[in-house]
């Protein structure tokens, strides 16, 4: 019974009253913020009463608040950087995954008895066959075998970076061949010194000492 005791229409007086004072004070504000037009004012109040926190660009023209110009626009709008240490990494143009369904096996730094020294990839494990693509705009410089590292297709990316695609069961893309995201390139393989079926990729700035693999992706907004 305590819980039923307060009857629902001692609620109603707080909004009912609430509800009429609304169009009494708001209107009667901005009559006196621009008096030359009642119309309009009204038509402002109505719509910021249903909620808007963004006020439309049409109604800050008529209330005659600042208006931003394209190029005010721009600049709040950041550029798509990430700096890590001095260098200043670009994430456009659009980048790709190389693989689209894959699992982790293999991180770039971690030793094995596989490997002579700590691994300077890193693995992405999928069926033999699984099409592998070009992450982002370059030419492929070779597509041959080399040893180790099984059939392996170097691309150059526009930046100077180079990019090993290991293991391969074949070739798609040739040497020359211009390739941007998503071009195909060749096919998940076990060639070389495997345990399985996967894509070793490397990651050589200006072609020299690889990096991370799974930093450099996600300076790119790739998260493999
Ligand atoms: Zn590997």
């Amino acid at each position: 019974m305590p819980l039923n005791s307060v009857p629902p229409s001692s609620v109603m007086p707080g909004t009912r009253r609430r509800l009429l004072m609304l169009p009494l004070t708001l209107p009667s504000l901005l009559l006196l913020a621009a008096p030359g037009s009642a119309v309009a004012a009204t038509e402002d109040a109505a719509g910021r009463d249903a909620g808007a926190a963004v006020v439309r660009a049409a109604d800050r023209t008529r209330v005659g608040e600042p208006t931003l110009s394209p190029a005010g626009l721009a600049a709040l709008v950041p550029p798509a950087r990430v700096v890590r240490g001095a260098e200043l990494v670009e994430k456009p143009p659009p980048w790709q995954l190389p693989v689209a369904a894959y699992h982790l096996t293999g991180r770039f730094g971690a030793s094995s008895s596989l490997w002579s020294s700590t691994h300077t990839g890193l693995d992405f494990a999928a069926p033999e066959g699984t099409p592998l693509v070009a992450i982002g705009p370059g030419t492929v410089v070779s597509a041959e075998s080399d040893g180790a590292f099984g059939n392996k297709t170097v691309v150059r990316l526009d930046d100077g970076t180079e990019l090993w695609y290991c293991h391969q069961s074949a070739f798609v893309a040739e040497p020359g061949q211009r390739v941007g995201p998503g071009t195909p390139i060749g096919r998940v393989g076990s060639t070389g010194n495997v345990t399985g079926p996967h894509l070793h990729l490397e990651v050589h700035p200006a072609g020299d000492t690889p990096v991370d693999p799974d930093q450099w992706l996600r300076a790119r907004g790739l998260a493999a």
